[in-house]
């Protein structure tokens, strides 16, 4: 009697998702779950989508074993305590980071904010306000929106957070590859600005981006939020920079 309860449900469920089939989709490749006990299908599991391993203490990218910190974090002043990252940007990852960012899939913003906050919980990230990454007015029309924003709120709303735009983007900078580090750096603290300074101060808070890569746009972020008390940062995915 006790296997044949289970194997009546078995037999129920095969019939129910014959006559209704299950919309259970990959959350990264889009293809179709037996049910919804994983967000991921087995082939992307198995394809190092998770950041995980020795990583550094202070960005999240992987290091070598034995290492705890980047040779980036070593040379250059961060402007917050540490970034958290649930994926790890390979190709998989990125295909479905690209759909989210300029193919309109906002129904990704859930479970990708959901990884998230499994990372900040881990991490024990205590923090008052949220900082979504800016995008220039003009990048924002042509998606229809800021991605980063859009997590930023979704957070918000799991987490019962407020979500404070203090900061906004005034000048493009698409130009940035032909620029070395210094000057990188400069631009892009250049074309962001400040604008809400009194829902800043004193405050503990998060900042998020979508993709991290050498962490420039984070720790500039970091660094224009004057006044704040503790800054952390998060974002969907790292890029592996070793
Ligand atoms: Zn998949
Ligand atoms: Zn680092």
């Amino acid at each position: 009697m006790s296997d044949f309860l289970p194997k009546i449900k078995k037999i129920t469920n095969k019939v129910l998702d014959i006559i209704f089939p299950n919309d259970f989709k990959c959350l990264l490749c889009g293809k179709d779950l037996p049910d919804d006990s994983s967000i991921f299908c087995s082939e992307c599991l198995q394809s190092d989508i998770f950041n995980e391993g020795n990583r550094c203490i202070k960005c999240d990218t992987m290091i070598k074993e034995g290492n705890i910190i980047c040779d980036h974090c070593k040379s250059q002043k961060r402007y917050f305590e540490k970034c958290v990252c649930p994926l790890n940007y390979n190709n998989i990852v990125k295909a479905a980071i690209l759909k989210f960012k300029d193919d309109n899939a906002r129904y990704l913003v859930t479970p990708f904010a959901k990884l998230i906050i499994e990372r900040i919980k881990e991490e024990n990230f205590q923090f008052d306000i949220i900082v979504p990454v800016p995008s220039h007015p003009k990048t924002i029309r042509r998606r229809g929106y800021n991605p980063p924003l859009l997590l930023a709120k979704e957070i918000g709303k799991l987490l019962n957070k407020p979500v404070v735009e203090a900061l906004v983007k005034n000048v493009l900078t698409s130009k940035q590859k032909r620029l070395n580090f210094e000057e990188r750096q400069t631009n892009l603290r250049d074309s962001m600005t400040l604008v809400d300074k009194s829902a800043i101060k004193g405050k503990n808070i998060l900042i998020v981006d979508d993709i991290i890569t050498t962490c420039a746009t984070i720790n500039t972020c970091a660094s224009l939020l004057k006044g704040a008390k503790k800054i952390y940062a998060c974002g969907i995915a790292r890029t592996n920079l070793s």
